[in-house]
């Protein structure tokens, strides 16, 4: 299953991903965790994009358009994978869709005060990726209990880039949504409730068990 998850920072894609890797056994292609990687690893493709992301504005698309057709030519993808945060943008979609077949794409629903909540309590792992919350799965210090890694605030998380990222996503990404619903390929899932029950929206929208 070849499946897209689309909505605005904070919707609670990257979590979701995370268990729905286990109930589909389908690689998770986040291309902001790739950036970030690459930010960490001081390597050309982040020292171009670290200032970009900090900002909160969108990488060029030659630039990630070539990361994701790289990554999609991979062998783990053959059995379906899960595209998170790509594409951002219709000339992004209308690249994908010359070297891969989508098969769905879900649409995570939540209004913008939600998101500024979810984003300024956001904290993260460094070494795992793990998604906590200061008032709704506080991390107990600055380690990860999962991986004992370090947990931070990712700087595209202050209050500036936050409104800078919710701006592009209504410019640039949002309208990805009417895109997609043209082509009969979006399911919408109400992205407004607490994790458990986000992940039952999405088994009954994707029709799995
Ligand atoms: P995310 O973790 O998906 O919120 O992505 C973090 C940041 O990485 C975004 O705010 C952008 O700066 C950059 N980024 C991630 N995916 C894309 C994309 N498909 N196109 C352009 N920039 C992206």
């Amino acid at each position: 299953m070849n499946l897209i998850f689309l909505g605005p920072p904070g919707a609670g894609k990257g979590t979701l991903a995370a268990k729905a890797v286990e109930i589909l056994k389908v690689p998770h292609i986040s291309t902001g965790n790739i950036f970030r990687a690459a930010i960490a690893a001081q390597s050309p493709l982040g020292l171009k994009v670290k200032a970009i992301i900090d900002a909160g504005k969108l990488v060029d698309d030659e630039t990630t358009i070539a990361l994701v057709r790289e990554r999609l030519a991979e062998p783990d993808v053959q059995t379906g994978y899960i595209l998170d945060g790509f594409p951002r943008t219709i000339a992004q979609a209308e690249a994908l869709a010359s070297f891969s077949a989508v098969g769905k794409v879900v649409n995570f629903d939540i209004p913008d005060a939600a998101v500024v909540e979810r984003l300024s309590g956001r904290r993260v792992c460094r070494k795992c990726g793990h998604n906590f919350h200061v008032l709704f799965d506080p991390p107990k210090g600055n380690i990860c209990g999962l991986c004992g890694g370090e947990v931070y605030t990712r700087d595209d998380d202050s209050e500036e880039a936050i409104q800078k990222r919710l701006h592009v996503y209504r410019e640039q990404t949002a309208p990805l949504i009417d895109y997609y619903r043209q082509k009969g390929l979006l399911l919408d899932v109400d992205a407004r409730p607490a994790v458990g029950q986000v992940v039952e929206n999405f088994k009954k929208a994707v029709s799995v068990q």
